[in-house]
């Protein structure tokens, strides 16, 4: 790290979906927060993504005033990890903070997180202390998720850390590089490693509005963590190939030998039936596994852009409160990742 009197640039990477009711709540406990520190400039990165409520509007609305605030348009709703992906590739700053909306990751944390990076750390995780705000099922599923994830993964997860930490210039960079377009943000962030501290916090309820994680997105979401950082569920099939393969081999040997022995015994279709249905049943689980990596190999192979962008707003005035004129800039829309970008 460099000295103690550089002023070095903060990103806030903020994916907004239908957030029109927090949003104002979210800049007015943010910006006091940022500004009590001399030491650093700020930029907030707003994605908007795809909302279908007024909140493009209200950010447009807040940029227009504040210079520090940008944002990034997105075409349509392309979900939370391609617009935090938007979102970091557009920042500039020399940490980049991504951070619920909502207010459910406490800005007030971030000086801390600050703090820990100027002390030398390239990553500040910040980590939940108790999900006390979340219901018992989502506490229990996902500990039991954390357990399962690291077992089958070589990749460790740390627990209950969510997207919210902060993230060095250099880790940046180092993400910018992985090339995936299905993206598990979590998992990309613990790939990179770097040098790592852990900030504990309470997790507090949303300010308003509703969670757009339902169960069964959320469920997707964990079998999306899994196989994007594990081909362990594909190489079980082997095992349990060869395991079945010598139940069948035995009770083979069992009933050619009672042939042998008590001659030809005609009933036993119960039995058959069972056997043949159980392993119809094992084959289309394992050819399901197969299929979910050959899914994933397809949409890679495409090799389509994670997200679109609409347009890009920021008040590009100096801070002079006589100019009220506000330009738009336009950039190009689509980008792939690829390592000739900036
Ligand atoms: N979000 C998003 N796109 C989506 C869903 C969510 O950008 O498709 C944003 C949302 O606006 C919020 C953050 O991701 O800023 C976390 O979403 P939410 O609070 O619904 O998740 P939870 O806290 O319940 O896990
Ligand atoms: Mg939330």
């Amino acid at each position: 790290m460099s000295g103690q009197n550089d002023v070095r640039l903060l990103s806030l990477v903020v994916p907004c979906y239908n957030e029109c009711e927090v949003i104002g709540k979210f800049f007015q406990t943010v910006i006091p927060i940022l500004e009590s520190d001399e030491g650093i400039r700020f930029e907030i990165v707003c994605v908007n993504d795809g909302s279908t409520d007024g909140t493009l509007d209200t950010l447009v609305d807040i940029s227009g005033r504040d210079s520090r605030v940008r944002v990034i348009d997105l075409t349509r709703n392309f979900g939370k990890e391609a617009a935090l992906t938007a979102g970091i590739d557009e920042a500039l700053g020399d940490a980049v903070v991504p951070i619920d909306a909502d207010l459910q990751d406490p800005p007030e944390l971030i000086p801390t997180l600050i703090a820990r990076w100027r002390e030398g750390a390239e990553v500040v995780l910040a980590q939940r202390v108790s999900r006390t705000c979340d219901s018992l099922l989502k506490r229990t599923t996902a500990a039991a998720y954390y357990r399962v994830h690291n077992r089958l993964s070589d990749l460790r997860l740390p627990e209950n850390v969510g997207d919210f930490r902060l993230m060095d210039r250099a880790v940046i960079n180092a993400l910018k590089q992985l090339p995936e377009r299905r993206r598990f943000m979590k998992g990309l962030f613990a790939w990179v490693g770097f040098k790592t501290v852990i900030v504990p916090y309470e997790r507090k309820p949303r300010v308003a509005g509703a969670s757009k994680f339902s169960g069964w997105r959320l469920w997707n979401f964990a079998l999306e963590g899994i196989t994007s950082f594990s081909t362990v569920p594909l190489r079980s099939w082997m095992y349990m190939g060869l395991l079945t393969a010598f139940f069948a081999f035995c009770y083979g040997v069992f009933i050619i030998v009672r042939t042998l022995v008590l001659g030809i015994d005609v009933p036993g279709y119960a039995s058959l039936l069972s056997v043949l249905l159980f392993f119809g049943g094992v084959q289309l689980v394992g050819i399901g596994v197969v299929g979910e990596y050959v899914g994933r190999i397809y949409d890679e192979t495409k090799g389509r852009p994670i997200y679109l962008v609409r347009r890009r707003y920021q008040e590009r005035r100096q801070l002079g409160p006589l100019s009220n004129a506000r330009r738009v800039i336009e950039l190009p829309s689509a980008r792939r990742l690829s390592k000739n970008w900036r």
